[in-house]
């Protein structure tokens, strides 16, 4: 009988990316996925440390591992893999006798390797390597799990060391993916089946190709915008300080680039930004807006914010309010300031923003932006959107979800079959976090 996997996933998409990259290597293993921890021989942790909070989960889950092989006598082996295996290698071993397996971020394609030397080992194995490599990673292995989506990783790691971010530490410094091998995988995308690619990179707007040095993000996104059957493009995340007029002029070119972007500003206030390392100012961002609205009009554009930062005075908090107010976005993930293991900031800044002190401006820039999110959506209504609908519910499968091309989640009935292709929907109703419709339209392979 094959023996199970269940992998569980924190954090942002480039862990749920390695997460698929995982479960294809066990799958080429001879291991067969589960969604339990009854049955599950080996659990992969694949751990964030991006935030406190996200940390701190991978210690809870252990001990309900720990709970269950208590009650029930089985113990899986356990791999904990990501941003804080990386960063604490053999310490998580003194935190929990639980763990057989530390993989750091860069050695994801060890992972069967080394479940194969768990087996017969009389200690836990470390592997936090940080060899320098282009990241190369199979054709054809990653278990993708969204029939409708694929992500695609250009870039790993980052160089900027922007204060308060762990990723340069956890994740190492900045490597190019090949473009060759970047479009074999969205044709391989394109030949499954799949509508739609998201590349994934820390700046992916940084690009430059190693093997074409004429080909830079630009340039990528015109030769994925070329692979018959794809037809959105998301990326994620570009930088502020790399749209460049040639960027900008490439996605107004370019219909199957989604008009949606995820432009991270983290704080409104030029001063915060220059403590944040980030190398643009509020005035840099509103008019990097203004030039992305007048080239793309109706782009929607949603953000990263940070409250509390160290030396965060409550006129520093009301620019990134009146920022908010100004830039309108449609969506923001907003987070109180934690220092994390490292980072200048940790190193450097007194965190001297009470807890107290950040709670309440999360909750007054939370609110303000959900009633933005609502009063946007509101504005949508009676409109028609072409909607590419990736979700429907297992129990009700007539209940059907998708987006637009501007990122807004649109909910309305349907049939299952209509997975993976774009139907025009009125919207009927709206809310903060959504808008439901009724279809306008038939189903049909491309956009409408
Ligand atoms: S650009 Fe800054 S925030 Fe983004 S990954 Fe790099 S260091 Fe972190």
């Amino acid at each position: 009988m094959a023996r199970k996997y269940l992998i569980e996933t924190y954090g942002c998409q480039m862990n749920v990316h390695d997460s698929e990259r995982m479960a294809g290597l066990l799958e080429q293993a001879g291991f067969e996925a589960t969604d339990t921890d009854d049955d599950a021989d080996l659990v992969v942790i694949n751990t964030c440390s991006v935030r406190e909070r996200a940390e701190e989960k991978l210690y809870t889950r252990l001990g309900d591992i720990k709970g269950l092989a208590s009650r029930t006598g089985r113990a899986p082996m356990v791999a904990v893999t990501g941003c804080v295996a990386q960063q604490e290698g053999g310490q998580i071993l003194a935190k929990s006798k639980l763990v057989d397996i530390v993989l750091g971020t860069q050695r994801v394609k060890m992972l069967p390797v080394l479940v194969a030397q768990a087996t017969t080992a009389d200690e836990p194995l470390v592997d936090i390597a940080t060899p320098y490599d282009e990241p190369t990673f199979p054709l054809g292995l990653t278990r993708r799990e969204d029939p409708v989506k694929g992500y695609v990783t250009i870039i790993e790691g980052c160089n900027d060391y922007c204060t308060y971010c762990v990723v340069p530490y956890t994740r190492g410094h900045e490597r190019m993916r090949a473009r060759a091998e970047i479009v074999r995988e969205v044709e391989e995308l394109a030949a499954s089946g799949r509508r739609e690619i998201q590349l994934l990179g820390q700046i992916v707007n940084h690009y430059q190709a190693p093997d074409d040095p004429a080909c830079d993000f630009a340039g990528l996104l015109a030769a994925v915008h070329d692979v018959p059957g794809i037809e959105r493009i998301r990326f994620a995340s570009p930088h502020p300080r790399h749209c460049s007029d040639r960027f900008i002029e490439t996605l107004q070119r370019l219909p199957k680039v989604c008009r949606h972007l995820h432009l991270p500003v983290q704080s409104g206030s030029s001063r915060i930004l220059k403590a944040m390392r980030r190398r643009h100012t509020r005035e840099d961002y509103l008019a990097l807006v203004d030039k992305l609205r007048a080239a793309l009009p109706g782009i929607q554009l949603s953000t990263d914010m940070i409250v509390g930062f160290p030396g965060e005075t409550v006129q520093d908090f009301d620019a990134t309010l009146t920022l908010t107010e100004a830039v309108r976005f449609h969506s923001m993930f907003s987070f109180k300031y934690s220092p994390r293991p490292n980072t200048l900031a940790a190193r450097r800044l007194a965190d001297d923003v009470t807890e107290e002190e950040k709670t309440r401006r999360i909750m007054v820039l939370q609110a303000r932006q959900k009633a933005i999110q609502a009063e946007l959506h509101a504005a949508a209504m009676g409109r028609t959107v072409d909607v590419l609908v990736d979700t429907s519910s297992r129990r009700r499968p007539w209940e059907l979800a998708g987006r637009t091309s501007g990122n807004t989640v649109v909910n309305f009935p349907g049939d299952a079959a209509w997975l993976g292709r774009f139907v025009p929907v009125t919207i009927e109703r709206t809310g903060a976090f959504g808008v439901w419709g009724q279809p306008a339209g038939p189903a049909q392979e491309r956009p409408c």
